[in-house]
């Protein structure tokens, strides 16, 4: 997967109109200032056309594939057409099913409770843990962490040739779990190279695709993946969804993932007093219950935003905000960007940080206080990853304004700026001039622990 670099002419490809983009917050040295949302990799803000389409749709909800009524007959078609509208976003190939979630966590853990008998599951350690958790009932293996991208598919390799047969001889299944783009460090995994290694052994893939389908183009069947999860919440559509797409036979094979209304054809009483039920065999078995309909709806909406834009030039423009917080941020001698793999790979807009002296949780606060910059401290739900990158225990930071070592010294916790479609050059050039200040001057607050988090002492 390569990502341009190339410098932008940015009349060409300017940010994204956003929901919030408008809003002030005060700081607490006075006056007040744009905020500047730079954790998109927590939750990216709505595009703004997203919120007009689902805006324009709102008075014409109603309930999908049982209603008779005009109303639900529209909402059943802007459902199934929403399903459509994904599948081609993702490049789907025939016979792939589109399957809701309410979010990346709910299609993992939905792929978990479909997987065949005995089958075998590979995850490497430095995934988010929605990735790593799921599999904790199956017969999983935690793979190390790999420092080149050479390294993780010989790393696969190798686990996948020890691989275990069936007391028939056959060999079992194997489902291979990787991540699109690192929540923490923003870097591309060799995901083509993971799933051809995979296949080669005859397991399958599911690529957490989080934080790689808000930043850039997925195409299931160019990566040759078996399925793909994502967010709509990350994908500027926060109302609640999420998809599973890819291989239709696991999960047709499977019991419903929750059983009840919608994910059932026919349900019958037995003369035994039980009762039969003949589960549907699309995407609906494993969709029971009322469908979030503009949750769906709005991550469609979004697909054909992004790509209207021409993703590629989108694309392109955040690089040039990669690079831009990247020269910054290595100007100052205190800063040090973690990175799994080093330079050379690239990146999403999502890079973690440690400051030399500071407490991360110190740091973020004066950020946001000082200079309305909403970025992200901790551990960012990848403990075994950050763990490896810091070379320590991540464990409580300490109290706030303590800085977490002398200079030089591990810290606890990292920082994590992360942006997107919707993201202004100045929000970027504010916070390579804040990290900058604060490292030169300190903060000029004064700030307590409050519940474990540093907020300013007013
Ligand atoms: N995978 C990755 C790589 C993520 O960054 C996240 C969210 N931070 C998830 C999975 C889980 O996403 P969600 O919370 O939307 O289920």
């Amino acid at each position: 997967m390569s990502v341009p670099t190339a410098a932008v002419d940015r009349s060409v490809c300017a940010p994204l109109p956003v929901l919030g983009r408008d809003v002030r917050v005060p700081l607490v040295t006075g006056g007040e200032v744009d905020y500047a949302a730079l954790d998109y990799a927590a939750s990216a803000p709505a595009l703004q056309r997203v919120w007009d389409d689902v805006a324009a749709y709102a008075p014409y909800y109603g309930s999908v594939h049982r209603g008779a009524g005009y109303l639900s007959q529209l909402s059943t078609d802007l459902f199934e057409n929403s399903r459509t509208a994904v599948a081609e976003f993702l490049g789907c190939r025939e016979g792939d099913q589109v399957v809701f979630t309410r979010s990346t966590t709910d299609s993992l853990n939905l792929l978990a409770a479909v997987l065949p008998a005995d089958c075998q599951v590979f995850v490497f350690e430095t995934e988010h843990h929605a990735s790593l958790l799921p599999w904790r009932g199956a017969d999983v293996t935690y793979l190390d962490a790999p420092r080149t991208p050479q390294q993780a598919v010989g790393i696969l390799e190798r686990a996948l040739a020890g691989r275990g047969t069936s007391p028939s001889g056959s060999t079992v299944p194997a489902l291979v779990c990787v991540t699109g783009a690192s929540n923490v460090t923003g870097e591309h995994w060799p995901v083509r190279e993971l799933a051809a290694a995979a296949h080669a052994h005859g397991a399958r893939v599911v690529l957490d695709a989080a934080q790689l389908a808000p930043h850039h183009p997925v195409d299931i069947a160019d990566l040759d993946v078996d399925w793909v999860a994502f967010s709509g919440h990350k994908l500027y559509a926060p109302f609640g969804s999420g998809v599973l797409a890819g291989r239709s036979d696991w999960l047709q094979e499977a019991e419903p993932y929750l059983a009840g209304g919608g994910a059932s054809r026919q349900v019958t009483r037995r003369a035994d007093g039980g009762v039969d039920v003949e589960w549907h065999t699309t995407a609906a078995r494993h969709e029971a219950g009322s469908p979030n309909v503009i949750g769906v709806y709005s991550i469609a909406a979004a697909c054909r935003a992004l790509t209207d834009a021409g993703f590629d030039s989108l694309v392109e423009r955040e690089q040039s905000l990669v690079t831009k917080v990247l020269d910054g941020l290595g100007e100052v001698d205190a800063v040090k960007v973690l990175s799994l793999f080093g330079d050379d790979v690239p990146r999403v807009g999502v890079i973690s940080f440690v400051v030399d002296g500071w407490n991360s949780s110190h740091f973020a606060a004066a950020l946001s206080a000082e200079y309305g910059i909403g970025v992200r401290d901790g551990l960012f739900c990848a403990h075994p990853l950050v763990r490896t990158l810091l070379g320590g225990d991540p464990q409580d930071q300490g109290e706030c304004g303590a800085p977490d070592g002398e200079p030089g010294e591990r810290s606890l916790n990292a920082i994590r700026v992360s942006f997107g479609a919707g993201t202004p050059d100045e929000h970027v050039e504010r916070f390579v001039t804040a990290v900058k200040e604060l490292v030169r001057d300190g903060a000029r607050w004064n700030y307590r622990t409050e519940n474990g988090r540093c907020v300013p002492a007013v």
